[in-house]
């Protein structure tokens, strides 16, 4: 490419745009990778890699990075779907496959892939404008020694569910949010003899047993145990029609709400160590899907295309949307090579270029 920064700008170092610079650099691509995050986000959220993707990533060698093993990954006896448990190993055929990594190491492992595959990334740089024609895009950043600007072939707007790139392109998100449910989540420690020798579920007196993974569901809402291998056993429950909290989230607060949905109270301790022990309260919920997923040389990856509380599918499907873009985005790199016609790497310089079609409005 000529007279243009980089082939592609990638606005957000989540799984999602770490995996699809993964694949452009592969390709031979030249991405950036913008984060207005200082480092990689810590925070335990997806805990694991479900389905299709494990095939996926299994063909790039990221598995074997990920578990330290690079035997194939065999299927799942069974798994829960929608609350209901599936016997899949009736199946002929089971093609489901689990890897039980939690985001921090996904996100982790990819950035040193694709920093190894030549992607450059750039913590702490937002990207706070672009202005796209039919050439290029022009992306304005605000990074640690002030604002600059990277001309490029094409911007991929990966930077989560309130993406800036969304709002900036005018992107319509519609869907449903709704304020009613409460989720709390944490990482929790029990004693041995709670948990039934043979399946690892959570004998709790007066209730019953929590089948791992399973998940059980009350008139008043839900409680799942997930008793992860290698880690901390996370315990959630959904609380449907609870009015918002305004203290911080607290263990106990997590015990009070297993025990409202039960109708039996749970005994469990912090897990030993600093953290973060995945507490968490997520009120409300999301479903929503961008009205389009392109504009000009702008497209939208991950969260910023799609948002869906309840499925617990963000990242896995976000992964697989990434490798589906990434060869494609490669191939019309290298098809269409970008000119810029305006002047590169000058701050803040010029008017947008003629066809432009995309500015923010701040
Ligand atoms: C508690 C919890 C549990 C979850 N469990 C699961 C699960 O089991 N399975 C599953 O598949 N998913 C799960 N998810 C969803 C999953 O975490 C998200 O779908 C995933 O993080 C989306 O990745 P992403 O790369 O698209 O966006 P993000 O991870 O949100 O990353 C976006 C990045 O963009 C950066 N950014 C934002 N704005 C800008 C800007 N203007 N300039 C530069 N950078 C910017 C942010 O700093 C961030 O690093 C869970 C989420 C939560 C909160």
């Amino acid at each position: 490419m000529t007279g243009a920064d980089a082939d592609v700008v990638v606005a957000g170092a989540g799984p999602n745009g770490l995996m699809l610079a993964c694949e452009l650099a592969l390709a031979g691509c030249r991405p950036v990778v913008l984060d207005r995050a200082p480092g990689p986000d810590p925070e335990p959220k997806a805990n694991g890699l479900v389905g299709q993707v494990v095939t996926v990533l299994e063909r790039r060698g990221l598995v074997a990075r990920l578990t330290g093993d690079d035997r194939p990954v065999p299927p799942v006896p069974g798994y829960t779907f929608a609350g209901m448990p599936l016997e899949l190993v009736r199946l002929a055929d089971n093609p489901l496959r689990v890897v039980p990594v939690g985001q921090p190491r996904i996100a982790a492992v990819l950035a040193d892939r694709a920093a190894e595959l030549g992607a450059e990334i750039r913590w702490g740089h937002e990207l706070v404008d672009v202005r796209h024609g039919a050439d290029g895009v022009a992306v304005e950043v605000d990074g640690p020694d002030g604002r600059y600007r990277i001309d490029a072939g094409y911007l991929v707007g990966a930077d989560g569910g309130r993406s800036t790139v969304r709002r900036i392109c005018g992107i319509a998100f519609p869907g449903v949010s709704q304020d009613r449910s409460t989720t709390r989540i944490g990482a929790v420690r029990v004693r041995p003899e709670q948990l039934e020798p043979a399946s690892g579920g959570l004998v709790v007196p007066g209730f019953g047993t929590l089948a791992p993974f399973a998940g059980v569901r009350t008139d008043r809402g839900g409680v799942t145990w997930a008793p992860l291998p290698g880690r901390d056993p996370l315990l959630t429950a959904v609380e449907w029609d609870r009015p918002p909290s305004a203290t911080t989230m607290s263990l106990d607060e997590l015990r009070a709400s297993v025990a409202r949905v039960l109708g039996a109270d749970v005994a469990f301790e912090a897990p030993d160590g600093a953290g973060p022990h995945a507490l968490r309260r997520i009120e409300g919920g999301n479903n929503r899907h961008a009205e389009r997923f392109r504009d000009g040389r702008v497209l939208l990856l991950g969260d910023a295309a799609h948002v869906d509380t309840a499925g617990g599918q963000g990242l896995n499907l976000g992964m697989q949307d990434a490798v589906n873009l990434g060869w494609k985005l490669a191939r019309s790199c290298a098809a269409t090579p970008a000119a810029i016609s305006w002047t590169a790497t000058t701050p803040n310089a010029g008017p947008p270029p003629a066809g432009c079609c995309c500015t923010r409005a701040r």
